[in-house]
């Protein structure tokens, strides 16, 4: 089977703020971008400011080319979810999480405006239940609300899910539409800053959760992912393989930090 990376010079067709911290931002010119999961995430390459089209290596090796010269001067890139792809226009959404005007993902994000160039690579997925799992925990911030929403949304009539999302305040309440048996809970860190909340591990910890074998899937930032898989793991004897989790973000650090 072909790669399904790939790399794309995309173009900005709308732009439209879903919440008080999210833009939804739609980018054209993807045609021949691949569907490879529910939770399909995207490299983006931001042009650096006063710049219209971001420069940075390109081509199969582009990582081995970018690490050999870490100084060099070029696009910033970041992560981000692929919120629904729409192959007929070759079109894709992206929701931003806005947090700030001076990390480039986020600044970018508040200004975009239609014509506005990005470079984009991929895509690469991680949701993998296996057939023999039963229901399903789905956890995270609001980074992973798109891939949440996706996941949940694919549910079909008779599967069930335990949803737990933790956000900055009801005002970025997202309602999924599902045919499957789904509970959601929307955790509001009201004020507390997003990274220094507790609130999502405490409220899977005292959860009282479905019997049989969930297949877990968590996401957002990094240490409380830790913690949550963790407790999964060594307190609710989930077994580590049924427990799919990826560090969306760190507390202080940029995608590139150590
Ligand atoms: C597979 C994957 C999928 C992702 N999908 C999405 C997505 O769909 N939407 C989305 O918004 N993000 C998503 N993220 C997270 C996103 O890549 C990070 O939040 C990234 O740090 C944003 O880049 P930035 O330039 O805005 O901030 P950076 O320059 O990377 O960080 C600057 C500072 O801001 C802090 N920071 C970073 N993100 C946040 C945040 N959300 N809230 C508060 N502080 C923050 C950092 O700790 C750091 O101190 C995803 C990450 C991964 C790995």
């Amino acid at each position: 089977m072909s790669s399904p990376y790939k790399h794309f010079m995309a173009q900005v067709t709308r732009t439209a703020r879903i919440t008080p911290q999210t833009v939804r931002i739609t980018l054209s010119g993807l045609e021949g971008f691949a569907d490879t999961g529910l939770d399909h995430w995207v490299k983006l390459f931001f042009p650096l400011p006063g710049d219209r089209r971001p420069v940075y290596p390109t081509g199969d090796d582009w990582w081995r080319t970018w690490s050999a010269d870490p100084g060099a001067v070029r696009a910033v890139f970041r992560t981000y979810t692929v919120r629904r792809h729409r192959p007929a226009t070759g079109e894709i959404d992206i929701d931003f999480v806005l947090h700030g005007d001076t990390a480039p993902g986020s600044r970018w994000a508040a200004r975009a405006e239609p014509g506005d160039l990005v470079g984009v690579w991929g895509p690469g997925a991680m949701y993998d239940p296996p057939e023999a799992a039963g229901w399903r925990l789905i956890a995270g911030d609001e980074t992973a609300l798109p891939a949440m929403a996706a996941i949940v949304e694919s549910l079909p009539a008779g599967s069930s899910a335990r949803v737990f999302v933790e956000i900055a305040d009801a005002a970025e309440e997202q309602p999924f539409e599902t045919d499957g048996d789904v509970r959601v809970e929307w955790l509001h860190r009201d004020g507390v800053p997003a990274g220094r909340s507790a609130l999502l591990v405490e409220s899977v910890r005292d959860a009282t959760l479905p019997p049989g074998r969930p297949y877990a899937w968590i996401a957002g930032e990094s240490a409380m992912v830790k913690a949550l898989r963790r407790h999964l793991v060594n307190e609710r004897g989930i077994d580590r393989a049924d427990v799919c989790f990826s560090g969306y973000w760190r507390l202080g650090k940029t995608e590139y930090d150590d």
